[in-house]
């Protein structure tokens, strides 16, 4: 029989139960116990959903309060040394996670402990907490062990599930090694965490479990033949050790590629791997499994909302059961459903306004469904569900037919694009003397990524303004207010480069998708980010254009108070293309060029209306390219950054914003970009990276982030002074901008002064070297 099966269920509840709580619970508003609750009911809803929808293999330990690579070094001890005296528990994890500060009392002296470092979860936008290593890293489980608590959870509620863990190699490999420990070779760790993982899947063998599912997504990565061997032996050993068990392995996000070759011998039962993205691996895999492996499909896309064409999946599923038989297949997502939201039952006003789209759409809920209706058609005909897949066929046509996904004016501009529409006038060292005579700035110019606290004022008043409990007028009059008080704040500060302090945008995405033909919104399409923070990616289901100007109102307005420059702020055509769920019908290179014609023409009304300096943020510029590095093309990426900034005049400053990157491998793709200044996340990171940029000939200006916004914690003068003068070492003064690592909206005023004010310190620091 062919199982219905999935790799994990969204954690964040079907109605953001999960970040209410947590966010209550650090709002001292609610108890350890109140959230272990809350999350025992959460999971127990999941599982009996899942089972409802029909899935035979149901996950059980993908639950996570914060982040699930975060419980799992937590889990074996790996707990970084500044974190090692807080008593073991929730408040510790979220310490890790967040960071704490605590001015001294008069008893207490001050807490600073700076939270963990949280990077991209492979291509996705979720984030996780980088494991940190030391030399001499013990590893053990404590008391309490999550995997196998909630496999017993589970099976007290008469649900048997598969526990999922992630494997030992994309744990370490995925790490870092601590600040005391530079050197450590993180795979050398391997001998002493097995153990460990041998004494965990002894417990769940003893709890009951069969099936284990082993995440090794660094499978889908390019990997060194050495490591591929070192997965050989690792899951012979595993495997051996634990003989009543079956290991599953999980890839996802790319093709597995050679890699796949230690599976055979490698003892494990059976191996996941990503059919959305990389259908033609399908034949490799196959021949690559030993005569009993069984072959998990990932037929159902996890990180889209689209119906699966079931027939098409049917196809797929089929060569494979010819090939293997009906016992060795599982269908299952592409990926953890971690990265889509939850459920359609929420979606009323889809469902009644916009029924024709609403049809299209599948959440987490309803693609366990379509897994079961494919499992059925596999083991008992696809006349056993004929009704379902003809529903489906006919939403699929639906969608393919409807007159509202084309617009023959945009296809036509989209023809027209020649060269010079992705090139400045000048090259940058003309510019940069251009602009620097035309509108001089002082030596190590002051500013911030864009967004200032979003506060509980703010969402309230947007919140009104959506349930129509105040009009447009009044609206518009609370956001030029908050828009005159950030002005007035960076004044104060004595910032170089103002911005309006993003009040009015609930999201840097959202916001231009609202005012953007071609997109739609759901009402709870919700998944996780990071920590607590969920996003609600919009949805592009037709061609894109911009009918009105989006933002030259405010940031007029915000100009109109200050003689200082204001910053204008938009979204570019990659991040709105990346953290939106797109059409799968077109090309995602159409798409996104589509976007950048309709960033453009509000670039070049930004300089109209006498806005000088104009960001276009692409944090997510990298997410777009594919894990293997043969598969890199950024080239319709960059040419869309290109198209979206190159209409105007060489006085104006065009600024680009990254991320939560490795840049590593894009230097050439970042200096494609020709911005003038380009401010990244840096904070954490190694500064060796800003040794790459000018090695790789980057020479226009830069602001690397001297803090990290991600934590309340107020960082001091001389912390971010060292950080600038380590900078210096690689970028020339004149170059050099000074601006923390990201937008500053999740945090609070607070802060965000006293932040600011030792920021633009260090600036004054260092304008008084020489
Ligand atoms: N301008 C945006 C902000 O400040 C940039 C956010 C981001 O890079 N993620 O919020
Ligand atoms: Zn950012």
């Amino acid at each position: 029989m062919v199982q219905a099966t999935n790799l994990g269920f969204p954690r964040i509840g079907a109605q953001r139960e999960t970040k209410k709580i947590v966010e209550a619970f650090w709002a001292g508003k609610a108890t350890e116990q109140a959230i272990d609750e809350a999350a025992i009911k959460l999971r127990a809803e999941n599982w009996a959903l899942q089972k409802a929808q029909g899935l035979s293999q149901i996950p059980s330990g993908d639950f996570s309060f914060y982040d699930h690579v975060l419980d799992h070094s937590v889990m074996f001890n790996v707990i970084p040394q500044r974190f090692r005296h807080l008593a073991d528990g929730h408040k510790r994890n979220f310490a890790i996670g967040r960071g704490i500060q605590k001015p001294a009392t008069e008893t207490q002296p001050k807490v600073d402990l700076e939270a963990q470092e949280m990077k991209k979860w492979f291509d996705t936008n979720y984030h996780y907490i980088v494991p940190e290593f030391e030399n001499n890293q013990s590893f053990h489980l404590g008391q309490k062990i999550k995997t196998l608590d909630e496999f017993n959870e589970a099976k007290a509620l008469g649900i048997h599930t598969r526990p999922v863990v992630l494997g030992p190699l994309t744990f370490l490999l995925l790490g870092k090694t601590a600040k005391n420990s530079h050197g450590l070779d993180l795979i050398s760790l391997l001998p002493k965490v097995l153990p460990v993982y041998e004494e965990l899947f002894a417990k769940l063998a003893h709890a009951g479990a069969d099936w284990i599912q082993v995440d090794e997504p660094i499978l889908a990565l390019d990997l060194a033949p050495q490591v591929v061997a070192r997965f050989q032996e690792t899951y012979a050993r595993l495997t051996a050790a634990a003989p009543s068990l079956k290991f599953l392995i999980a890839t996802y996000f790319g093709r597995i590629g050679d890699n796949v070759s230690f599976i055979k011998n490698s003892g494990v039962a059976g191996l996941h791997v990503d059919l959305v993205r990389n259908p033609e691996q399908l034949e490799s895999v196959l021949a690559n499994l030993s005569s009993t492996q069984v072959l998990s499909l990932g037929l159902v896309d996890g990180r889209n909302i689209w119906k699966t064409n079931l027939a098409n999946a049917l196809k797929i599923a089929e060569v494979a059961v010819k090939a293997i038989g009906t016992e060795r297949v599982f269908v299952a997502p592409s990926c953890s459903l971690l990265h889509a939201p939850v459920t359609l039952r929420f979606e009323k006003r889809l469902a009644s306004k916009n029924a024709e789209l609403f049809d299209w759409l599948a959440y987490s809920e309803e693609k366990c469904k379509e897994l079961h209706i494919l499992a059925q058609a596999l083991n008992n005909g696809v006349e056993s569900v004929q009704a379902e897949l003809a529903d489906n066929a006919r939403s699929i046509e639906a969608r393919r037919t409807s007159a509202h996904t084309t617009n023959s004016a945009v296809r036509e501009r989209l023809e027209a694009i020649v060269p010079d529409q992705l090139r400045r006038r000048s090259v940058f060292p003309e510019r940069q003397q251009t602009q620097h005579k035309a509108l001089p700035l002082p030596e190590f110019p002051t500013t911030t990524i864009g967004s200032f606290p979003q506060t509980k004022e703010i969402r309230l008043a947007r919140a009104k303004f959506t349930k129509g409990e105040i009009d447009a007028a009044a609206y518009h009059e609370f956001i030029k207010k908050e828009i005159a008080y950030c002005v007035e704040e960076q004044e104060k500060l004595k910032l170089d480069v103002l911005v309006h302090g993003e009040a009015e945008r609930n999201d840097m995405v959202a916001y231009f998708g609202e005012r953007l033909e071609g997109y739609i919104f759901s009402e709870n399409g919700w998944i996780a980010s990071y920590g607590s923070r969920c996003v609600r990616p919009p949805i592009i289901f037709g061609d894109v254009h911009r009918v009105n100007p989006m933002t030259i109102t405010e940031t007029v307005y915000a100009q109109s108070l200050t003689s200082k420059p204001m910053k204008g702020m938009l979204t570019g055509p990659v991040t709105c293309l990346q953290w939106s769920f797109v059409r799968d019908d077109i090309p995602r290179s159409v798409v996104c060029t589509q976007l950048a014609l309709a960033i453009r023409d509000e670039v070049v009304d930004l300089e109209k209306a006498g806005i000088v300096h104009i960001q276009v943020d692409e944090p997510a510029i990298r997410e777009g390219l594919p894990l293997r590095s043969v598969d890199f093309d950024l080239q319709w990426a960059v040419d869309a950054f290109l198209l979206s900034t190159t209409g105007v005049k060489d006085e104006t400053v065009i600024h680009t914003h990254m991320c939560y990157s490795d840049f590593q491998d894009i230097f050439q793709a970042i200096r494609r970009m020709d911005a003038d200044v380009l401010t990244i996340e840096n904070s954490k990171s190694d500064m060796r990276i800003l040794g790459a940029f000018s090695t790789h000939g980057y020479n226009a200006e830069i602001g690397p982030g001297v803090f990290d916004i991600h934590s309340p914690r107020v960082p001091s003068i001389q912390e971010m002074k060292e950080r600038a003068d380590a900078m210096l070492q690689y970028i020339p003064r004149r170059n050099l901008w000074i601006n923390p690592d990201c937008g500053l909206k999740t945090r609070g005023w607070k802060e965000v002064r006293e932040s600011l004010t030792n920021l633009v310190a260090v600036a004054e620091a260092l304008r008084a070297t020489s």
